[in-house]
């Protein structure tokens, strides 16, 4: 299984393996061996072959001694090296003892060939201004954690020794019989609460003293979350196998999903900027000009063209002022401005009669006397249209429930005789 295809003996391929470099610490490793074989694990989909080598470099550049050897001889040498009856170690052996027993290699390797559950993955919202995610950040998160109890490498006991639970005979589920009636019994079966349906039980005494028998501890780790530019809500960013530690138990990852706080001014749709300015009814007419501080603080001056007039519930656009588009940050999307403008509530006829001398003439006073004679004089009232829909579907839904509740015949004559 070793040496496959490599004719020549070279000592770099492991390396390139698990993609670090030769000055590579045993931290540098870990973190390539972790992130990989997470990703290539056969269990999420991955292809056994490229798991295989993953371990098979793992397990020899984590070992220094066997490290040495490789760099200096490469990897024939190794196969020599251990002889006929070492070799490698199944793959899964080395992920388990990975991830399952916090130091890899440490635990002695698990149970070959058994599959493993994997643990739950963590999700954590994570909220975030517009600014930073205009601008991109470095949150630290303290997040709590079970690891693996480094002093008992997750068995629980200081021997290392197990016992099958007396409460259910290692089974880890109880069965109850209650009595129904005459003949009838109802079989019931529950997890054992003795040993919390593990099957195990651990002798008082020889109970690890860290963890308490619980096998796990808690431990605070500060996770860098990197909020790039550009990064939308609902983004998720995940630490692969950083979540709760068990034994036996491949761990999940923690999953940040990235929340967007609302902003008092921007609102953002995708890569773009929406902004509301309510212009009055002068600088509608005759020219604007305001300054606008974007997400990142820069202060853009924002103003009309010459002559032009702004309507109510006009948008205009500025190109390149929207959100920096996610890992193509030299792209931005438009900055869009809805403009509304406010009217004066009256004017007095000096007002009016200037307005007049400038504005285009009116056609709606070329009435002829004898149009008006004919017409009924009426009065125009301020209302409050969203007010008055309200009201009046809340009288159709009113309306529509008594039609509901009184479908006899006699109770609609009732109904009309009121
Ligand atoms: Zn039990
Ligand atoms: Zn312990």
């Amino acid at each position: 299984m070793f040496g496959r295809g490599a004719k020549k003996s070279d000592s770099t391929k492991y390396y390139e393996v698990l993609g670090v470099s030769k000055d590579a610490t045993q931290e540098d490793l870990k973190k390539a061996y972790r992130k990989a074989a997470i990703k290539n694990h056969p269990d999420k989909g991955g292809d056994p072959e490229k798991f295989k080598e993953l371990a098979q470099a793992y397990e020899v550049l984590s070992d220094p001694e066997k490290r040495e050897i490789y760099d200096q001889y490469g990897e024939d040498a190794l196969k020599e090296g251990m002889g006929s009856g070492g070799g490698m170690h199944d793959p899964f052996d080395i992920f388990q003892s990975f991830f399952g027993g916090g130091n890899p290699f440490g635990g002695g390797g698990g149970s070959r060939g058994r599959r493993q559950r994997r643990g739950e993955d963590v999700v954590q919202p994570l909220k975030i201004s517009l600014e930073d995610m205009y601008s991109g950040t470095l949150k630290k998160l303290s997040v709590s954690r079970n690891i693996i109890c480094s002093k008992c490498n997750g068995k629980g006991s200081k021997s290392g020794n197990l016992m099958k639970c007396t409460g259910c005979q290692g089974s880890g589920m109880k069965v109850t019989t209650r009595q129904l009636g005459p003949g009838m019994i109802q079989q019931m079966q529950h997890p054992c609460n003795e040993c919390k349906g593990t099957g195990e039980s651990i002798d008082e005494k020889d109970r690890c003293p860290q963890c308490k028998g619980e096998k796990v501890v808690q431990e605070k780790k500060v996770f860098e979350v990197i909020v790039e530019k550009g990064m939308q809500n609902g983004q998720k960013i995940t630490f692969p196998g950083e979540a709760d530690e068990a034994p036996d138990t491949i761990t999940g990852d923690i999953v940040f999903v990235l929340q967007q706080k609302e902003h008092p001014k921007f609102k953002r749709k995708g890569d773009d900027l929406f902004v509301e300015h309510t212009l009055s009814l002068v600088e509608a007419l005759c020219g604007f000009r305001f300054i606008l501080t974007h997400l990142d603080g820069r202060q853009l001056l924002i103003k009309s063209n010459p002559g032009e007039v702004v309507k109510p519930d006009q948008f205009k656009a500025i190109n390149d002022e929207g959100m920096p588009v996610y890992q193509r940050t030299f792209m931005k999307g438009k900055l869009y401005i809805h403009f509304t403008v406010e009217f004066p509530d009256s004017l007095n006829p000096e007002q009016i009669k200037a307005l007049e001398a400038v504005l285009p003439p009116r056609s709606s006073m070329q009435l002829l006397d004898t149009e008006l004679d004919e017409c009924e004089e009426t009065t125009l009232h301020d209302v409050n249209m969203e007010e008055e829909m309200r009201r009046k579907q809340a009288q159709a839904q009113e309306a529509y429930d008594e039609d509901e509740d009184m479908p006899g015949v006699g109770q609609r004559v009732q109904c009309a005789q009121q």
